[in-house]
């Protein structure tokens, strides 16, 4: 028997399989996320062996001191930016995360926040519910078509790819990418064409879809410089991680009508937005959200369960992080 410590309520699928497994599981109990005082605090409680994270919790050398008997860290995310990957590997601490399971949703999410640009549904939304539709009218909220235009997609792996393939094969895009690595089956599969910098992708494409992960090189990768590179006109979606944009340089890209649109699920300093993005018509704000469907987060739940179980019984876990 092991003692697990859950920073917020997930799913209970995966609290089940850790307790039918014989370990007892603490949840915090606080409807929000812990600030790192109540973390370092509620490890420092009993001898866990196993913490399972959010992506809302920093994971840093102080939090890993309060709890030296601590054996793996199993995050509730794909992204694992909240971990301090050089302190947990010092204290000799296992770290996971739950890729693949939510692939198709974000992917499915960062289409459905394209579809929702182009067509300005909800501006469209919010003009009707105004009581402003006097009726039908030429020029009434005009659009974008996709079909023949450009996706640029920045950071081609899991997710880049399934949203690539959904908008190539079910609404005719193009496809323009840049990785630090080429994907052969992207390339085969819809006939994407590689660019070898972020700067060659956004000046040819008409919607830009990020998904790398936070890393130092990735951070402010859509700065000022680069907006001003994009087409007018053209569409940006981020269900990556925040600071992967310079979200004032954004909001002002945006104002100014640099760029044409952008839909935001993650911001720079979650859960603050940058003042003013709010009020613009041409931006949609979803509040991290992309994964966010019952499906998938069981599986998640199921998935950080699964890592936990297996590291305590001295294997190694399905989803080590390296
Ligand atoms: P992945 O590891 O499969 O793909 C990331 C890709 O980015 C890789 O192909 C990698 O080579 C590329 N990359 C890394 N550094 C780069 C750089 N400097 N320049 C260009 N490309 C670079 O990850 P994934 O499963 O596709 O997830 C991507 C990210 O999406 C996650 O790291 C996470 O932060 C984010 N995410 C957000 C949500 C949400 O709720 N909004 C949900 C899931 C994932």
């Amino acid at each position: 028997m092991a003692l697990v410590f859950v920073t917020r309520r997930i799913p209970e699928v995966g609290i089940k399989m850790l307790e039918e497994a014989g370990h007892e599981v603490d949840v915090s109990s606080k409807d929000g996320v812990l600030t790192p005082d109540e973390l370092k605090g509620a490890l420092q409680q009993k001898p866990y062996e196993a913490l399972v994270s959010l992506l809302t919790d920093t994971i840093d050398e102080g939090v890993l001191v309060c709890c030296p008997s601590l054996k793996i860290c199993a995050n509730y995310a794909v992204g694992f930016n909240n971990i301090n990957l050089e302190a947990t590997k010092s204290a000799n601490i296992q770290v996971t995360n739950t890729p693949d399971v939510l692939t198709d949703t974000v992917a499915e999410f960062a289409v459905a926040s394209v579809l929702a640009l182009a067509k300005r549904i909800p501006e469209a939304d919010k003009f009707t519910k105004a009581l402003k539709y006097e009726g039908w009218a030429p020029e009434l909220l005009l659009g974008s078509d996709l079909k023949g235009k450009t996706l640029g997609i920045l950071g081609c792996g899991r997710i880049g790819v399934g949203v690539a393939e959904r908008l190539a094969k079910g609404f005719g895009m193009k496809v323009a990418y840049y990785d630090i690595q080429r994907s052969e089956y992207l390339e085969t599969s819809v006939g994407a064409v590689y660019y070898d910098t972020a700067e060659a992708v956004l000046e040819i494409a008409d919607v830009v879809s990020l998904h790398v992960p936070l890393l130092d090189s990735t951070r402010h990768l859509i700065n000022a410089d680069r907006l001003k590179k994009m087409k007018k006109g053209a569409l940006l979606v981020n269900t990556s991680r925040g600071p992967v944009i310079d979200e004032q340089a954004l909001f002002e890209a945006l104002r100014s009508g640099v760029i044409g649109g952008a839909a935001l699920d993650v911001f720079e300093n979650e859960p603050a937005i940058v003042t003013g993005l709010e009020k613009l018509d041409n931006v949609i704000l979803t509040p991290h959200i992309a994964s966010a469907t019952h499906e998938t987060r069981n599986k998640m739940s199921e998935m950080v369960a699964n890592n936990v179980l297996v590291c305590l019984r001295g294997e190694i876990p399905p989803n080590l992080v390296k």
